[in-house]
């Protein structure tokens, strides 16, 4: 499906969302952008405000009649937004049933009404659980997250392969990697930069630091997804989105130590084979189905995480 569409963007004034609001407009979408502003930042987009091809709609997906009212007209829906905290289910158990299932649900509730036909859902590694095949493939199952996030991210798959069916809408689901790059604003190399300026001298790190997984840098994950989106077309097409490696927690913590031109800094660890509780140690995906249609990434997880830090040192 060519992408020259009028397209709503939901959490488009996040990290990944901002990301692919500006790849979706340099390929000459009509873009729509519905925010609450939770941890999206104006700034990501405001480079953006002034084109007759871009329209923020500040608004919550709790507040049924404003997705609904965003939802008319739009041929495609990139559904971004979320809670992607995932450490916070263990102290917090209503925010992803809240941010994440009944948002999802909200917004196909929507498009249902205004009879938009097709979702793109960014979904997450988290599915799988402690999955015992490595690199994991899209057909693994059974599938059993073990935190709150991962299980509503899952819920929220259930809910759109069954609309789909149910009210002939085409959807794409991707299980995203880490995904890193400019405009991040959380994870492990966010975290390590504030730690080390804050004490450039120790660096704790969640776990044993041995925690090995897949990073992606942020332009690799927008290319892939619009480049899935036009290459497939069934009723629902599921995607694993990463790099075909990974680092450690403690490789990240040496290169981000290496970028910030820090030479002895001591690594203290939190102890344990998981960073917190729900985190998944090792998780690398299988690519191979996004590879078959012709897209292969450029990047190891290394060379993400190192173009990371580089770009939010300089404030880019
Ligand atoms: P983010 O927090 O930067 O972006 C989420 C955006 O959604 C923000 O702009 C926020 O303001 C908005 N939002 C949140 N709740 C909302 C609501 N109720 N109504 C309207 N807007 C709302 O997070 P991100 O890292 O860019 O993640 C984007 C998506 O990708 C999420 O669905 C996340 O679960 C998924 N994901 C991210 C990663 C990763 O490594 N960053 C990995 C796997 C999956």
């Amino acid at each position: 499906m060519p992408l020259k569409k009028k397209i709503l963007v939901t959490g488009g004034a996040g990290f990944i969302g901002s990301n692919l609001v500006d790849r979706l407009i340099k390929k000459g979408n009509r873009v729509f952008v519905f925010d609450n502003l939770s941890s999206g930042k104006m700034e990501f987009i405001e480079q953006h405000l002034e084109k007759p091809d871009f329209t923020l709609i500040k608004g919550d997906l709790l507040d049924h009649d404003a997705i609904e009212r965003a939802c008319k007209g739009t041929d495609l829906v990139f559904h971004v937004a979320a809670n992607p905290d995932v450490k916070l289910g263990a102290s917090d158990t209503k925010v992803h049933f809240d941010q994440n299932i009944l948002a999802t649900y909200n917004l196909l509730e929507a498009m249902r009404k205004t009879g938009t036909r097709k979702i793109a859902f960014t979904s997450t590694s988290t599915v799988y659980g402690e999955a015992s095949i490595m690199p994991t493939p899209e057909n693994y199952g059974p599938l059993i997250p073990i935190s709150l996030y991962g299980a509503s991210k899952l819920a929220c798959e259930a809910l759109i392969t069954s609309y789909s069916h149910t009210f002939e809408m085409q959807a794409w689901i991707f299980r995203f990697a880490n995904i890193v790059g400019p405009h991040s604003t959380h994870g492990v190399t966010v975290d390590f930069i504030k730690k080390l300026k804050d004490n450039p001298l120790k660096l704790e790190i969640l776990g044993d630091g041995k925690q090995e997984k897949s990073y992606l840098h942020v332009s690799e994950c927008v290319n892939s997804i619009i480049f899935a989106i036009e290459k497939s077309n069934e009723e629902v097409n599921i995607f694993n989105i990463g790099s075909e490696d990974t680092i450690s927690a403690t490789g990240i913590g040496k290169v981000v130590m290496e970028e910030m031109g820090l030479s002895d800094v001591e690594f203290i660890y939190t102890g344990g084979s998981r960073g917190w509780k729900g985190d998944v140690p090792r998780m690398r995906l299988d690519i191979e189905k996004l590879k078959s249609i012709g897209w292969k990434p450029a990047y190891t997880s290394e060379k993400s995480i190192r173009d990371t830090t580089r770009v939010l040192l300089t404030g880019n």
